[in-house]
C-alpha cells in the first residue's frame, strides 16, 4: 500500500509537471505567434434586423498554430491573461482592428461599427487610454466607428478612477459596450451611471431560448430595463429563427450569430457585407 501511495504521488507530481510544462510551452508558443504572423482577426456581422442591414461587426482573435492548427481563443486567452501576454496581444488586436477600420473607411465601408474585445487586465493598465489614443492616431481609424467591448470583471471596482478612465475613452469618440452581460454580478442600475452605450447579452442566455423559462425571464427583464435606461442591446449567439422571433417580440433588433453569419476573415467579410448591404 505504501509503495502504491508513493507511486500515486509520483504520478501526481509528474502530471503536475506536465501541466505546468504544457502551459509554459503554450506561453512561449504564444510569444512566437505574436512575432511570427500567426495571429489574425476574423469579423462577425452585427445585424439590425429591423432594417436587415449589417451595421457593424465584432473582431475575434484567431491563432493559426503551425502544428496545432487553429487554436480557439477560449483556450489561449486565459493563458495570455495569466502570463501578461494579453497586453502586447491586446495592443496588436487594437492596432490591427483600427488598421482594418481605416481601410474600410477608404473603401466606403466606414459606416460599420467595429467592436473590439478588451481584456480586464488590458483595460486596467493605467496607460490604456493613451495606448488607444496613439493607435487611433497612428492608423487613422475613425474613433466614432470603434466600440470597445468591456466585460463586467473590468468594471468591478466602481469609483472615480474607473469613471475617469471610461470618460477618457468616450472623450476620444469611442463607444463602450458591456460584454457578456448576465454572467457577472453587476446590476444594470449601477452600470447606467457609467458611460456605456450598449450591453451584449451573452450567448449562454440565448442558446436555450425560447424554451428555457428562466433564460427567457432573464433576457426579457434585461431587455426592458436596458431599454428603459436608454441603452442599446445586442443579442449574441442567435442561431435559430425562434430565437430571433423571441428577441424581436421584445424589441431587441440588434443581433449577432450563426443565423446571419459566422466570423469571417477580413477579405471574406468585406465581400460578404457588400452583398448583404446592397
Ligand atoms: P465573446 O466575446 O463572447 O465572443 C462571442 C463568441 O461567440 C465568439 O467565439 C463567436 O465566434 C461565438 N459565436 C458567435 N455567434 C455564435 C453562434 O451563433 N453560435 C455559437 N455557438 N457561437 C457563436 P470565439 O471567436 O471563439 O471567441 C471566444 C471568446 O474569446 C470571446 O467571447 C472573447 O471573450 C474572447 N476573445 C476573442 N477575441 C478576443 C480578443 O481579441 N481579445 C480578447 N481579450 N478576447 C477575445
Ligand atoms: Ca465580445
Ligand atoms: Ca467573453
Ligand atoms: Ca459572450
Amino acid at each position: 500500500a505504501k509503495a502504491a501511495g508513493r507511486n500515486n504521488f509520483q504520478f501526481f507530481v509528474a502530471e503536475m509537471n506536465q501541466r505546468a510544462n504544457e502551459r509554459l510551452q503554450l506561453e512561449s508558443a504564444l510569444r512566437r505567434a505574436l512575432g511570427g504572423n500567426q495571429l489574425s482577426l476574423h469579423y462577425q456581422a452585427q445585424i439590425d434586423t429591423a432594417s436587415g442591414q449589417v451595421v457593424g461587426c465584432e473582431a475575434l482573435l484567431r491563432w493559426h498554430h503551425p502544428q496545432r492548427g487553429m487554436v480557439a481563443p477560449d483556450t489561449f486567452i486565459p493563458v495570455a491573461e495569466d502570463s501578461g501576454m494579453i497586453v502586447p496581444i491586446g495592443d496588436w488586436v487594437l492596432r490591427e482592428a483600427c488598421r482594418q477600420q481605416a481601410e474600410w473607411r477608404n473603401q466606403g465601408l466606414g459606416g460599420l461599427t467595429l467592436a473590439i474585445n478588451i481584456s480586464a487586465i488590458q483595460f486596467q493598465r493605467e496607460s490604456f487610454p493613451e495606448t488607444v489614443q496613439s493607435i487611433l492616431a497612428e492608423t487613422g481609424a475613425d474613433p466614432t466607428a470603434i466600440e470597445l467591448e468591456i466585460t463586467e470583471s473590468a468594471l468591478m471596482q466602481p469609483g472615480p478612477v474607473l469613471s475617469a478612465r471610461l470618460q477618457k475613452l468616450v472623450d476620444l469618440g469611442l463607444t463602450l459596450a458591456l460584454d457578456d452581460f448576465g454572467t457577472g454580478y453587476s446590476c444594470l442600475a449601477y452600470l447606467k451611471r457609467l458611460p456605456l452605450s450598449r450591453i451584449k447579452i451573452d450567448r449562454s442566455f440565448v442558446t436555450d431560448l425560447p424554451g428555457n423559462t428562466e433564460d427567457a425571464a432573464v433576457v426579457s427583464a434585461a431587455l426592458s430595463l436596458a431599454h428603459d435606461l436608454g441603452m442599446e442591446v445586442v443579442a449574441e449567439g442567435v442561431e435559430t429563427a425562434a430565437q430571433r422571433a423571441f428577441l424581436t417580440e421584445r424589441k431587441c433588433t440588434l443581433m449577432q450569430g450563426y443565423l446571419f453569419s459566422r466570423p469571417l476573415d477580413a477579405a471574406s467579410f468585406t465581400s460578404w457585407v457588400r452583398g448583404a448591404n446592397k
